[in-house]
């Protein structure tokens, strides 16, 4: 077996068979050995039913909903392949870009379809919150991300596997992986596609959802590159020092020289943590 293709399913009935009948053809025309796993994350409509009566597949089950992350975990986990391949099972990936990105992946560790062809379709309202987010990874792996969360890519297992201590249950799972790829120096590639129109409901929330990904950016940027997080708040801390130092003397006809003092103090302290943790992550052979 080369490669297994995994397809994370959280009440998806409305799009599953359509995604699946699409995927058939396309699987067929790999030139290399291929499974199907398909994860039912504790699915409460059909989709567990109508999966269950599909013979090709290799149907997993978790009991309750334990997250997209959790559920290609899962996936990943059951599989023995060198490659994985995932992908969506709303119908908004195009699936007849998979043999596209199997050939793409002989020379790279990760091939990234990336939702910058010709027609994408990004809910409006979650364009920002996105750009804020892949110029912030963006600078933490010192590289421009085209598509940071693209939830279709083939990876090389073994190389998931050294960092599956930090990937996540939630949605954040192909966030961190790419940062993870990207800043420890793995060959990743991006191949343009288009991006359709999901059927069914959308699963993430949007504002715990954001909050997460912030968050989990500034934690595997504190892991990998600790500096490119703690050097910013020092210069902002010492700048508000310096602010409040000559500030206060040209607006209140004295220098409040303690509030600076303590933001300067507190600025040269992140200063030192952040080298100290660059120097921890140096020593751990990064
Ligand atoms: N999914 C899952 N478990 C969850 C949430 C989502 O397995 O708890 C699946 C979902 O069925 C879909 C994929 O993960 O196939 C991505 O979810 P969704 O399409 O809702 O996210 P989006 O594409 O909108 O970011
Ligand atoms: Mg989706």
């Amino acid at each position: 077996m080369d490669l297994s293709v995994i397809i994370p399913a959280y009440n998806e009935a409305t799009g599953i068979t359509s995604v699946l009948e699409r995927l058939k053809p396309v699987l067929g025309q790999l030139t290399v050995t291929w499974e199907l796993i398909v994860v039912n994350d504790g699915s409460t409509d059909r989709t567990g039913e109508i999966l269950r009566d599909i013979d090709w597949i290799r149907l997993i089950e978790h009991p309750v909903n334990l997250g997209y992350g959790a559920s290609l975990k899962t996936g990943i986990r059951s599989s023995e392949a060198p490659w994985v391949a995932i992908l969506d099972a709303d119908g908004t990936y195009p699936e007849q870009m998979l043999p596209e990105l199997v050939r793409q992946s002989a020379d790279a560790d990760m091939v990234v379809a990336s939702r910058t062809g010709a027609s994408v379709h990004i809910p409006l309202i979650r364009r920002p919150a996105k750009r804020f987010i892949t110029r912030f990874a963006g600078y933490i792996a010192g590289r421009k991300i085209p598509d940071l969360n693209s939830g279709m890519r083939v990876m090389r297992r073994s190389v998931v596997e050294k960092f599956f201590h930090l990937l996540p249950d939630g949605f954040s799972f192909t966030t961190t992986i790419t940062l993870a790829m990207l800043v420890d120096g793995y060959r990743v590639k991006y191949h343009p596609i288009d991006y359709h129109k999901r059927s069914g409901k959308s699963k993430i929330r949007p504002i715990y959802d954001t909050m997460n990904f912030l968050s989990l950016i500034t934690r595997t940027g504190l892991y990998f590159r600790p500096l490119k997080v703690f050097f910013p708040v020092s210069l902002v801390l010492f700048l508000l020092g310096l602010l409040v130092l000559f500030g206060s003397w040209h607006v209140f006809g004295r220098i409040m020289d303690s509030s600076a003092t303590i933001l300067i103090m507190t600025s040269v302290q992140f200063l030192a943590l952040g080298l100290l943790a660059e120097l921890v992550v140096r020593r751990s052979g990064r």
